[in-house]
């Protein structure tokens, strides 16, 4: 069931940050998409490829659609028709395909670089020293049929705020020295996608400039 009242309050504090809001879908069925769909959301997530390429010709063409899960490389070629932006890339294998994919498509994929923020191990992700030595090496550069909009992080999962904070706030700082030093030519970088329903009020705080929850805004997922 969609929480009407959490979703309007929610989107009223973001939009008065300037802060994109993707609903976070995954296990909802595509009737509770359209019901939030009618209320105005255009930006919907979801972290499974088969669920999205499902899903996706059942809703309205419209919706910009973000990849929020691990992707394989074999899934790339079902998304790259209409993904909006695929927040999960953590390695530059993936961005190469993602690259020879959107190139068929004679699209230019939106993409950010996961970084892996948190303790748990269990989180992918380059870590801030791998981006930095990629970036370095001028390896994005070749690929040409992406975009690299920005960072994305997920923190640990825990009630520690401070730690939380801590962490969305390193990623904040690394954020902003390589807008100033690696991507200072490049005005596409400028999304932070941090926060989802637990610790999204933390990643505001912090400079987020989008913002996946989904509890928050469907209800408690059913697996
Ligand atoms: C599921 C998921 C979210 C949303 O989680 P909620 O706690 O339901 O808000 C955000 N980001 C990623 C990467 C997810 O997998």
């Amino acid at each position: 069931m969609i929480q009407k009242n959490n979703y309007r309050e929610l989107k009223q504090r973001l939009d008065q940050k300037k802060v994109k809001l993707v609903a976070v879908s995954k296990t909802h069925p595509p009737e509770e998409i359209k019901a939030l769909y009618d209320l105005g959301q255009r930006d919907f997530g979801e972290n499974k490829a088969q669920e999205l390429i499902d899903k996706q010709p059942r809703l309205p063409e419209d919706i910009r659609w973000h990849f929020i899960g691990h992707l394989q490389r074999n899934k790339v070629k079902y998304l790259a028709p209409f993904i909006h932006l695929i927040h999960s890339v953590d390695s530059i294998r993936l961005l190469r395909e993602i690259n020879k994919q959107a190139r068929k498509q004679d699209r230019t994929n939106n993409c950010l670089l996961q970084v892996h923020i948190a303790e748990e191990a269990s989180k992918h992700g380059f870590s801030c020293e791998e981006v930095k030595k990629t970036v370095e090496k001028g390896e994005l550069k070749g690929f040409k049929n992406v975009r690299i909009c920005g960072l994305m992080g997920m923190a640990t999962l825990t009630e520690d705020i401070q730690k939380i904070r801590k962490e969305f706030r390193g990623l904040y700082t690394f954020f902003q020295e390589l807008k100033r030093n690696g991507f200072n030519d490049n005005p596409d970088f400028r999304e932070l996608s941090m926060g989802m329903t637990s610790d999204y009020k933390v990643a505001l705080e912090a400079g987020t400039t989008i913002v996946r929850a989904g509890t928050l805004i469907f209800g408690p997922r059913k697996y």
